[in-house]
């Protein structure tokens, strides 16, 4: 039978129906997924680390032989039950623990001989591992080249699927398939960065025959991942050079008097952006830009810029924003910069119209009286219709799903687009992940920004937190207190924002005004509440995180935030970003309690960094790329590799995927067919962008 990659692993020999199901579990269909499916970690079998040599701290591998397993119940807690064996080589003994697994005595037997992998610790004046990983090796097995005296593949597993089991399906596909595995890295690319071929990469990812050609197909495998995400920039970005958009007119005399109008200097940044984002919009293809920039940056105005140049030549802009309170907010800016520039009109539309002002603003867009509309995601509601879409903002991308962020687009032809995002992310990196994206940054916070001092506090500072929000309150200033959650049914021992809020008012700030806000409140309740504390008439506002974006109060100088532990990084990041606004010296409270080590880190790095790049760095580190990216919001597949570490791979594949797109733009080459076929099963819009 002819053999393909995409055959259904049940096929293979030692898999059947009931090994099919249980390998699905694991994301394995095909026989690619199952080649695709890289071993976790690595043991080296070849040198086993002998007990008498064992160092604590140390994560090792030991092989020895089981002696008085057995099982018995904690001293300290009566419900753990502890199964624990001695483990002995000729060099000497150690203890082996694990708990709540007493089916492990059918394994771990007397007298079996084992391979344990674990970290080796002293615990009550002997070494032991808490559970380790083990096999059991029997006297057959120790000449299986498999599992034993061989660099050994660790794989993640599911139930009722072994490690011996897995790895022996594995060299039964790599046997039968590896002669028939085409290589979609072109030839002369290999021979150019020197990476070892596809039967070669697959062989030594699951098998390697030492520790440097693993090295070498891990590398391999890096870059052909890279290779595919960049060819597929490449198509996207080749496609959008076609389209032809609209090349906007400017005056020059335009910037002038915008600049003129503003209360105070535009940075360095705001300047070198603005002027990047007019030759974006002057030419004739549409622009795709990213603006970055961290909370407070001056993002807003840098997109009034664009919205105003859009309007006086004869066009119109959506600016789209995720709260309605930010609407507004946005469109009081912009209708005191129109002062100057009268023949230009601003509108605000947002889901909470009446039918009959809604009907009227239509109109006005559709007839083209509108220029610039500010809005929710009503602007994307279906009956909307422009007369004339050229440029689209949209501000704190992330709030936005990828289809609502393109419906947008789908409502001018082909109008120019500006997003923006405060979650900044190091420029090589976003140059990777957004790169079918044009990047500018704000790199630069206006001048006589004060930056924000952060403390933390444990529950035994209570009285000094209140005292410390009354004396700020006493000086004319306004405070957030953050909440995790709404109220008392949704966690149990979380205090929450409904249930604080009725005891701050009551008994401890009786004397100011406290409101309470939070995702549950009716729109126009919310947005009068943040409209009375916009304007001073409320001292303290209890919330959840619907506050966290974008709003702009800058006589709100003092921010607490309890359980900070529970709080992701950005999130915190965001959060301050709501103080520190205006010239009063402002202060951020997180109030926690110790939880996990990872909660601990994200607070050790929001009370040392102010600046938003450098806690994203941290962000990255703590959480790992994968969830950091969102990846999937970008709209991009899963990436099988970590692409932090790889920046040199990433740079290198952009060159060569580069060079192939070149020479063949479609991908239509005989060559290049392999390539052509992966790009289509991974990346779902690939045919949009292929299309010539
Ligand atoms: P973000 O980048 O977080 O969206 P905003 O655009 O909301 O920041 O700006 C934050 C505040 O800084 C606003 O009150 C804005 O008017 C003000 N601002 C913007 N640019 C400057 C500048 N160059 N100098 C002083 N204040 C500025
Ligand atoms: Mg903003």
């Amino acid at each position: 039978m002819y053999r393909q990659i995409t055959d259904n692993v049940r096929y293979l020999k030692g898999v059947g129906p009931s090994r099919a199901k249980i390998l699905e579990k694991l994301g394995v269909k095909t026989i690619e997924d199952l080649l695709y499916y890289f071993p976790r970690r690595y043991e080296d079998r070849t040198q086993l680390t002998e007990i008498a040599k064992l160092q604590v701290g140390k994560f090792q591998t030991v092989k020895g032989r089981v002696l008085c397993s057995g099982q018995r119940l904690s001293f300290h807690k009566k419900s753990l039950k502890i199964f624990e064996t001695a483990v002995e080589d000729k060099t000497g003994k150690f203890r082996c623990v694990w708990f709540n697994q007493p089916y492990l005595r059918n394994y771990l037997k007397d007298d079996k001989e084992a391979v344990l992998y674990g970290k080796v610790e002293f615990y009550d004046k002997h070494l032991q591992m808490q559970n380790p990983e083990f096999e059991i090796i029997d006297d057959a097995e120790e000449k299986d080249s498999l599992n034993y005296g061989r660099i050994t593949p660790i794989y993640s597993l599911t139930e009722k699927l072994s490690q011996r089991v897995l790895r022996r399906i594995i060299k039964t596909c790599l046997d039968e398939y590896l002669p028939v595995l085409s290589d979609i890295v072109p030839h002369d690319v290999r021979m150019h960065h020197n990476l070892l071929n596809i039967a070669g990469t697959m062989l030594n990812m699951h098998f390697p025959q030492d520790a440097l050609r693993q090295e070498a197909a891990y590398k391999r495998i890096v870059f052909e991942e890279c290779f595919l995400m960049q060819l597929m920039f490449g198509l996207k970005r080749l496609k959008m050079d076609r389209i032809s958009g609209i090349a906007h007119k400017f005056e020059e005399g335009l910037l002038k008097s915008f600049q003129e109008s503003l209360p105070f200097e535009l940075t360095a940044a705001q300047k070198r952006v603005m002027e990047e984002i007019r030759s974006d919009m002057t030419r004739s293809q549409p622009m795709h830009r990213l603006l970055q920039g961290d909370v407070g940056s001056g993002k807003t105005v840098v997109a009034l810029y664009a919205c105003l140049l859009a309007a006086s030549s004869s066009h119109q802009a959506a600016f789209m924003v995720p709260t309605e309170i930010l609407a507004e907010q946005h469109y009081a800016n912009i209708r005191n910069l129109l002062l100057k520039f009268r023949q230009i009109n601003a509108a605000l539309l947002t889901s909470s119209l009446t039918k009959k002002e809604k009907e009227k603003i239509y109109a006005g867009i559709r007839g083209g009286k509108a220029h610039i509309v500010i809005g929710t995601h009503a602007l994307i509601q279906a009956g909307l219709d422009f007369k004339s879409l050229g440029l689209v903002v949209i501000d704190e991308q992330h709030k936005f799903g990828v289809h609502q962020r393109l419906d947008i687009l789908t409502k001018g032809l082909n109008p120019d687009c500006l997003i923006m995002t405060a979650t900044p992310i190091p420029r090589t990196l976003a140059m990777t992940v957004y790169s079918d994206l044009d990047i500018s940054t704000l790199d630069e916070l206006p001048k006589g920004r004060l930056p924000v001092k952060t403390y933390l506090a444990g529950e035994e500072k209570r009285r000094w937190v209140y005292d410390f929000i009354r004396e700020n309150l006493k000086k004319g200033r306004q405070c957030y207190i953050v909440y995790p959650i709404i109220d008392d049914s949704e966690k149990l021992d979380l205090k929450a924002a409904a249930t604080m809020y009725e005891d701050l008012r009551k008994n401890v700030f009786s004397d100011f005004k406290v409101a309470l806000v939070h995702g549950r409140l009716k729109q126009d309740e919310r947005v009068a509440i943040m409209r009375a504390f916009q304007k001073g008439k409320i001292n303290i506002l209890v919330s959840t995180v619907v506050i966290e974006v974008g709003v702009d109060v800058a006589n709100a100088s003092v921010m607490v935030i309890e359980h900070a532990e529970r709080f992701g990084l950005a999130q915190l990041h965001q959060l301050r970003g709501r103080i520190g606004r205006g010239s009063y010296e402002s202060h951020c409270i997180l109030v926690a309690e110790h939880s996990t080590e990872e909660a601990d880190s994200r607070l050790q790095a929001i009370l040392e960094e102010n600046d938003g790049f450098k806690i994203a760095e941290k962000d990255l580190e703590i959480r790992g790329p994968g969830e950091f990216f969102g990846v999937r919001q970008h709209g991009l597949p899963e990436l099988r590799i970590n692409p932090i570490g790889n920046i040199g791979a990433i740079n290198t594949a952009r060159e060569e995927a580069r060079g192939v797109l070149e020479k063949d733009p479609g991908l239509k080459a005989r060559q290049n067919s392999g390539l052509a076929k992966t790009l289509k099963k991974r990346f779902p819009d690939y045919e949009k962008f292929a299309a010539s």
